[in-house]
């Protein structure tokens, strides 16, 4: 038997307009256009505020099934809660306003700890990014190192993820 996750718009919809009218019920996500983003992304997922575009890539999820609804609820927080792309002071106001609302739901959602609800799991267990400038390929790495792309065979890009 062959395990599907799925990993489909209408799903992906379904369960964000779910998740929305029991943790955040102030906020309609009609405006948002759900997308199943391509490429073998170490992201959960991506939000795009300008076109209101939330882009799951199902690499991530078809690996960390269970992480999916807090991936939602997280990118729900960039376009409803604090119009910010980065995790500022109103990001952290955001999450603290989901646990509080999570005591009352049965549904596991909404994970304990801070970290966890901001960094997928490649990030969390990573401290550095590389990125390869030309291709987008991407690595993770625990320490720092010189890394080239094996594509490009450039030198990729360095960032520092969790300080
Ligand atoms: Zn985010
Ligand atoms: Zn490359």
């Amino acid at each position: 038997m062959k395990l599907v996750f799925p990993c489909e718009e209408n799903h992906l919809k379904y369960e964000l307009h779910r998740l929305c009218e029991m943790f955040v019920p102030e906020y309609d996500p009609s405006e948002l256009n759900v997308r199943v983003g391509k490429g073998k992304y170490s992201y959960a997922a991506l939000a795009f505020l300008d076109t209101k575009e939330l882009v799951i890539y199902p690499a991530y999820h078809y690996r960390h099934p269970d992480d999916l609804k807090s991936t939602l609820l997280h990118e729900v927080g960039h376009f409803a809660y604090c119009d910010d792309p980065d995790h500022g002071p109103g990001f952290k106001m955001y999450y603290d306003l989901l646990s509080e609302r999570q005591k009352e739901i049965d549904e596991e959602v909404v994970p304990s700890s801070y970290k966890d609800f901001l960094y997928a799991r490649p990030v969390r267990a990573n401290r550095y990014e590389y990125i390869c400038s030309f291709c987008d390929e991407i690595f993770f790495r625990k320490k720092r190192v010189s890394l080239k792309c094996s594509k490009c065979h450039l030198e990729m890009d360095e960032k520092a993820i969790v300080s």
